[in-house]
């Protein structure tokens, strides 16, 4: 087994309060406690306060913030604090921490903070007008739900599932790099999961269209909240077709590699930190013998 601590983004120590939420008053009640906090984001990076660190304040103290459309949006209880988060307008403050690294960085429990606050901020600057009939949209439920108030839709955060795999057969895996990443880097497939299909239908297609290969069998591993902006990643352990692989246009490059070869190539480089996405533990996963 690995022994890895959890992956970012997970395990989260919100309780997201579901049932209470709806209720305006409630809500209300929340943004007054004297130890309600606001996490807050600037142009999609984490605000920083004097001291560089990321930029919290109590509540009460946001109202003489320069915060976006649309103010305060409820994120969850941890423990019995009351957490929401908040975008600053942009160019109000100087740029901050860059969300990516902030979130390599940031304690595990306050990473899931950082996540649900970035995916739902993004969501709310996608999310201006309503998208069947251009209305302005309205918040409600502590902005974690939209309304038109002129056809009546209503809209909800979007969460985009992916599938993310590691292709084995015997005891060599396929990895693969797009041309953006850093010399060198490979690393698993993935790809958005599409109307009409099953988690394994995705897996055997993605692997298909990437490298060309035929999936024999999948398993599910973990899956990863992946908030850039809002995917939901699906691990799994693709059993493949041995033969000849095929890249396509998506992936730059896609290889065979053995296990020595894939220690070597991730003792010899630190793209990320374990912890830090799911396709390292699918890898770690592989290498530690439990697929062949
Ligand atoms: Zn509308």
């Amino acid at each position: 087994m690995t022994d890895l601590r959890p992956l970012t983004f997970t395990a989260s120590p919100l309780d997201f309060s579901g049932l209470e939420r709806a209720d305006q008053a409630w809500i209300e009640t929340q943004r007054l406690d004297d130890s309600a906090k606001v996490l807050l984001l600037h142009k999609g990076s984490l605000a920083t306060d004097s001291a560089g660190d990321p930029f919290v304040v109590r509540a009460r103290e946001a109202d003489d913030l320069p915060i976006a459309r649309p103010g305060l949006v409820f994120l969850g209880r941890w423990d019995s604090t009351p957490w929401f988060c908040a975008a600053l307008e942009p160019g109000s403050v100087p740029d901050g921490l860059n969300f990516r690294v902030a979130a390599m960085r940031a304690e595990p429990d306050f990473a899931c903070l950082m996540g649900r606050a970035a995916s739902l901020l993004a969501w709310h600057g996608r999310r201006r007008f309503c998208s069947n009939c251009g209305h302005e949209n309205r918040a409600g439920v502590g902005g974690l739900k939209l309304d038109c108030g002129s056809c009546g839709m209503e809209h909800f955060p979007r969460v985009d599932p992916s599938v993310i795999m590691l292709p084995f057969s015997g005891d060599r895996c396929v990895l693969g790099r797009q041309a953006s990443w850093p010399p060198g880097m490979y690393a698993t497939l993935a790809g958005f999961m599409e109307p009409g299909e099953t988690i394994e239908e995705a897996c055997a297609r993605e692997t298909r269209e990437e490298i060309g290969r035929r999936v024999l069998h999948a398993r599910y591993v973990a899956s990863q909240p992946w908030p850039f902006p809002s995917s939901l990643m699906i691990g799994l352990m693709a059993e493949i077709d041995e033969g000849e692989l095929f890249p396509d246009d998506d992936i730059e490059d896609a290889k065979w590699f053995t296990r020595p070869q894939v220690r070597e190539l991730y003792e010899e480089n630190n793209w990320a930190p374990k912890h830090f996405s799911i396709s390292r533990l699918l890898i770690e996963t592989w290498l530690a013998g439990e697929e062949s």
